[in-house]
């Protein structure tokens, strides 16, 4: 057996270093977890679905047709996703619809059908989140201003609604502001991940008109929407996180 003795002074360096070390490797640890845990938009899936197309045009006025600026905007939204490191999907990137012909085409059930189509995408890429593009429509042509839906039983739909309502607000007048509102529309209800649909404006007040169909307004409601998502995921610089 070999015993080692130490000057009593060596003996408190070393057992100060031990400690020291052990510290460092506890905070180290510490640290790694945490910015596991930390969570980012960097990497999350998110699948921006441009309401309607093809066959079905949506809201129609005076010959424009919503589907065609949901497509526009959806593409905004995918190019300021993909800026801030997220991975988006486009559920079309054309003029498409996902009816499914045979037994459903011009049966009540067409619809539902033709919007499990989207979920189907959303599912299959695993999304952490699915954003319905949507341009709404009113009778009284002086309703305007962005506004978002979440699933009526959905804290966190709830959450995520809020934070990018509050960011599409700051587009408007207050006396234009929406609150974000819990519905039970087919998608928010059937699909298995957290979603939304942002309806960016009424196409039937001729300022929101005029502005949706302004490419520099499409990127102003396409970087709103993602810092209302940043807000929600973390890595808001506005937060002070990366
Ligand atoms: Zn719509």
């Amino acid at each position: 057996m070999v015993l080692v003795v130490f000057p009593r002074r060596g003996c408190l360096v070393l057992v100060t270093a031990l400690v020291l070390g052990l510290c460092f490797s506890i905070y180290g640890i510490y640290s790694l977890i945490r910015a596991a845990a930390s969570p980012t938009i960097k990497d999350k899936v998110i699948v921006v679905d441009p309401g309607h197309g093809g066959r079905d045009p949506g809201a129609t006025v005076d010959g424009y047709y919503e589907k065609d600026l949901n497509l526009k905007i959806a593409r905004a939204v995918y190019r300021a996703l993909e800026a801030v490191g997220a991975k988006p999907v486009l559920t079309r990137n054309s003029d498409r619809d996902f009816f499914p012909g045979g037994p459903y085409y011009g049966t009540r059930m067409q619809k539902r059908k033709e919007l499990d189509g989207r979920i189907k995408i959303a599912v299959e890429a695993q999304a952490d989140l699915l954003i319905s593009i949507h341009s709404n429509a009113h009778r009284k042509s002086s309703v305007r201003g962005p506004l978002t839906f979440y699933y009526y039983d959905s804290p966190e739909g709830e959450y995520l609604a809020r934070l990018v309502q509050k960011e599409l607000n700051y587009l408007t007048d207050p006396q234009y502001h929406h609150e974000a509102t819990g519905e039970a529309y087919y998608l928010l209800r059937e699909a298995p991940v957290l979603a939304l649909i942002i309806e960016v404006g009424f196409i039937t007040n001729s300022e929101d008109f005029m502005l949706l169909n302004n490419p520099g307004y499409q990127e102003l409601i396409a970087n709103a929407i993602v810092k209302g998502l940043r807000a929600y995921y973390g890595g808001d610089p506005s937060r002070g996180e990366s």
